[in-house]
């Protein structure tokens, strides 16, 4: 099986050579053939295709695209991975999406995810872990670890995906694919369920940094029913893909090479550093001084307005309604203790505690305070230079299980990524290699609204390389 990109879908819708509907029906095949061992989808779209607007005269009309199912989209069942949800059906679409059916794209099916996109693994949703195409033992990572999953196996040519904290990026990295994460408010939040406010980011999962332009012009953009949303213009991002690279300036932060990636991982990162010097990109040694405070700063800002935010789950207006207790006080209990899992639980709880009165100054205002300082060190390092780089993960995909009854093991696996939410910052990872026939990927991180440059810096890459076209063994099964 050959896994097409947009571009080549697009090319081929073009010159007539298959139509929307024959590449629907490719992919929609695919996925009932793979599910079963991959487990990326938690609900297929009919196989009938129906062109959702058949009036679209876009770039990107017929090309089917695979939904985080964090997004709600007209119609069609909205879990968020959790048993909270499992009935739940959208009444509308989330912004991203309407944009992109506006311009004639169609829905391939809703993919798998951690629970509430609280994880890094997968092994959270209330619908089974996500298995990693390149080793079925493994995780994809999460938490969009359906969607990555997807793309990677050629499920789906393209998919959506959130990022809270790495999950966008981690798992992208973990498949061999290429994920961005843009700035926070570049992408419309309306729509998309609430886990963390104010470090939520919608954004793509990709075999190539060309795809993903294609895909963020007509995502992105400012919404009136997202007041976080920016409205700063949206470039045409593919115009920027080609442009020279010679005289960018990359940093290089001691913190991000601190001696603890395994050497074979560090020298696949030497070796793209290589690559790039080859376009003429020059590196420096940066510091980020307070990157330091990453992790323990975000599990404490991410519970606290997960805390908050569902609170909504309570049984009476949607989702899971427990038919136990005797009282209203008992049917709430009840309804949430049989409607989330245990990491959810265990977020809410630490969420309501520092943010409790005697416990807010000390543990959710503190945090806030070093996340400005978080910001500070990107803004002061974005005046000397115009990327960050490092390796997206500390390895490559873990075993399934292996970290599960570890919460503070798993929560490290986002040490390099959770700084960019933190601050806002747009990010990308892209693949640069193997190690024991599992991908490892690179991120590169753009001052606030530089997505241009950053999908411009990996699609350069891209063009010198061909690690983003590897594919996993079990495409090679399906036809
Ligand atoms: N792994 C992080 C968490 O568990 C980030 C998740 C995300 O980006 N949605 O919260």
């Amino acid at each position: 099986m050959k896994r097409h990109t947009v571009k080549e879908l697009q090319g081929m819708i073009a010159d007539h050579s298959a139509s929307s509907q024959e590449i629907y029906k490719l992919y929609n095949n695919r996925i009932r053939a793979m599910n079963d061992s991959i487990n990326a989808f938690i609900s297929i779209e009919s196989d009938e295709y129906s062109s959702g607007n058949k009036q679209a005269d876009s770039e990107i009309s017929g090309v089917p695209y695979a939904v985080k199912d964090i997004f709600c989209s007209e119609g069609d069942q909205t879990t968020c991975g959790s048993k909270m949800l499992s009935n739940f059906v959208s009444p509308y679409d989330a912004t991203v999406v309407k944009n992109l059916r506006e311009k004639g794209t169609v829905i391939l099916g809703k993919t798998n995810m951690d629970e509430f996109a609280m994880g890094s693994s997968n092994e959270t949703s209330f619908f089974g872990n996500v298995n990693n195409p390149w080793d079925l033992e493994r995780t994809p990572g999460g938490s969009s670890g359906g969607s990555a999953a997807a793309v990677a196996a050629g499920m789906a040519p393209i998919a959506l995906g959130t990022d809270t904290g790495g999950s966008i990026r981690q798992p992208a990295a973990l498949t061999g694919i290429t994920g961005l994460k843009p700035t926070y408010g570049r992408c419309s939040r309306f729509g998309m369920i609430a886990f963390a406010s104010s470090l939520d980011q919608a954004g793509i999962l990709s075999i190539s940094a060309e795809d993903s332009a294609i895909f963020l012009e007509h995502m992105a953009g400012y919404d009136q029913k997202d007041s976080t949303s920016s409205k700063e213009t949206v470039p045409k991002y593919t115009d920027f893909l080609n442009n020279d690279l010679s005289g960018k300036v990359v940093g290089l932060p001691n913190e991000f090479f601190d001696g603890n990636l395994d050497s074979r991982f560090q020298e696949l990162v030497t070796d793209s550093i290589g690559e790039y010097e080859k376009m003429g990109v020059k590196f420096k040694d940066i510091s980020l001084p307070n990157i330091k405070y990453s992790v323990p700063t975000y599990y404490v800002v991410a519970p606290a307005e997960c805390s908050s935010n569902l609170a909504r789950y309570d049984g009476v207006r949607f989702g899971h309604r427990s038919t136990d207790g005797k009282d209203l006080d008992a049917f709430y209990k009840q309804t949430r203790k049989d409607g989330f899992g245990q990491e959810v639980k265990r977020r809410i709880i630490t969420g309501t505690y520092v943010l409790s009165a005697g416990y807010y100054d000390a543990y959710y205002l503190k945090a806030q305070k070093v996340r400005q300082l978080i910001n500070q060190d990107f803004l002061d390092a974005f005046k000397e230079v115009d990327f960050i780089m490092g390796p997206t993960t500390q390895q490559s995909a873990f075993k399934l299980g292996e970290k599960v009854d570890d919460p503070v093991s798993m929560y490290m696996n986002d040490i390099y990524t959770i700084s960019s939410n933190l601050s806002g910052v747009p990010a990308i990872s892209h693949p640069i290699g193997f190690v024991d026939r599992l991908p490892f990927g690179l991120q590169i991180i753009a001052p606030h609204f530089k997505e241009h440059e950053l999908l411009n810096i990996a699609h350069k890459y891209q063009m010198a390389t061909d690690w983003h076209l590897q594919t996993p063994e079990i495409c090679k099964e399906i036809d």
